[in-house]
Parts: C-alpha cells; structure tokens; sequence
C-alpha cells in the first residue's frame, strides 16, 4: 500500500475515532489537563509522518530540537507491538509485562500544560479518555468499553502501516527527522534499523472480548468502510 493511502486512511481512522469520543457520556479530560502528557507515548511510523507532515519546516525543527532536548532522559521503549501481544494473546500466553518508565516525565512537546501540535497528535494521545482526572488517582480511569475501541483501533493502525515499525514518539520523530530514514519510509522500506524501533506486525486476532462484540461491529464497519472506499 502507498504511502498516501496509508495517510488517507489513518485520517479516516482518525474521523472514525473522533466520532466514537462524542459517543462517550462525560469525561475529565479537558484543555490544560495534562498529567497524561508523558515522555512514553508511543506510536507508528505512519502516526508519525502524519505529525511531520502537518507541520511546516519551522514547527517541524522545533519539535525535533524539543525532543533532542530531552534525549538524555529514560523513555518508555516497547518491546513488543499490539498485535505481537495479540499473537501472544490468541495463543493462549500471558501478555508480556510492561516495563513502562513511571518517573512522571513530562512530554517536551507540551507548553503551558496544553499540546503544541494538538490536531496532529498520534492516537496514543487521542485515545487517553480518562473518567476521573488523572490527578486525583495518579492514572487514568478508563472504560473497559473505550480499551477495547482503543485495542482495535491500535492493531489496525498497525496492520496497515506495513512495511512500518513502532516506538517511543521520541524514537519515531527522530528516526523520521533522519532525510534517509523518512525518504526510506516513503519508498516502502521499514526503518527498522532505527534506534528503538520494532516492526510492525499483521493484525492476527481482534482482541474483543465477548461482551463487546456486538458494540464493536457498527464502529469496525465504519473503519472498513474507509479501508475498501
Ligand atoms: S487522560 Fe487524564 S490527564 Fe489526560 S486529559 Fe484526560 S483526565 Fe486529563
Ligand atoms: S504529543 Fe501532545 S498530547 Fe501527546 S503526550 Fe505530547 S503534549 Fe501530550
């Protein structure tokens, strides 16, 4: 698949997503609320090209000289993709631990507590919808309902970004920030040697436990409808 189909569908995605938030009754998450703004966030390649891409060439430097900036600093680096651990999942072994870094790191992009590039934001930040501010507890309070959406929504951003690869956002921008890495990416080859990242991998199984099997379908036709269009 071409790079720009990829982008137009994770758009859609994106659209497919936004619809099912307003679907949602109420949530704390508001501007200026930031305590889910973390140094771990991570996302695709394709998520990332999406940000770049949104971006004009100043913005675009200014936000790989705020991740530089932090460079030094521990991040969160999976080891494993959402449809890895589904493969793990189908084959009835436990899901690898997560060996988050929990040090209340804040994410370089933020300023004033509100996302400088908040529209272009990957769907791992859009996908934090927490019922109670996060501050209250120390984590998000998230519908077992919305995990499931995020889950499905996370392995088939996945799955169409491939030959692709997944990480930390810092390793992502950075990577991408590379000319040869990103010009590498749009030609269709993984920049899998990139520090951090991991290649993605085909949805094998949706993860959707029984009770939300009936609720996913209209929200999955939606999603193919922009896969087949
Ligand atoms: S996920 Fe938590 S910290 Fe983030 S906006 Fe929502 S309530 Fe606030
Ligand atoms: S990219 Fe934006 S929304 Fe995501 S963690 Fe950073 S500041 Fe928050």
């Amino acid at each position: 698949m071409t790079i720009d189909r990829r982008l137009a569908l994770l758009d859609h995605l994106y659209a497919v997503y936004d619809r099912f938030c307003l679907s949602l009754g109420d949530l704390a998450c508001r501007k200026y609320c930031a305590d889910c703004c973390s140094r771990n966030v991570t996302m695709t390649t394709l998520e990332g090209l999406h940000l770049l891409r949104g971006l004009d060439t100043e913005a675009q430097d200014k936000c790989l000289a705020a991740l530089a900036g932090v460079d030094d600093q521990p991040i969160f680096r999976p080891r494993w993709t959402t449809n890895q651990i589904a493969a793990r999942c189908r084959d009835g072994l436990d899901p690898p631990e997560d060996d988050a870094v929990h040090d209340g790191s804040r994410c370089p992009l933020l300023a004033d507590a509100a996302c400088t590039l908040y529209p272009l934001r990957p769907f791992g930040c859009r996908c934090m919808l927490s019922r109670q501010a996060c501050g209250v507890n120390g984590y998000a309070d998230v519908d077992d309902w919305v995990l499931t959406v995020n889950t499905v929504f996370l392995q088939t951003i996945e799955h169409i970004d491939r030959p692709g690869c997944f990480g930390n956002m810092q390793d992502v921008l950075q990577a991408l920030g590379s000319e040869d890495r990103c010009t590498a990416y749009r030609e269709g080859r993984a920049p899998t040697e990139a520090p951090g990242l991991i290649p993605n991998q085909p949805a094998p199984v949706l993860m959707v436990p029984p009770e939300h099997q009936e609720g996913i379908r209209p929200i999955w036709e939606e999603m193919q409808r922009g896969m087949t269009g």
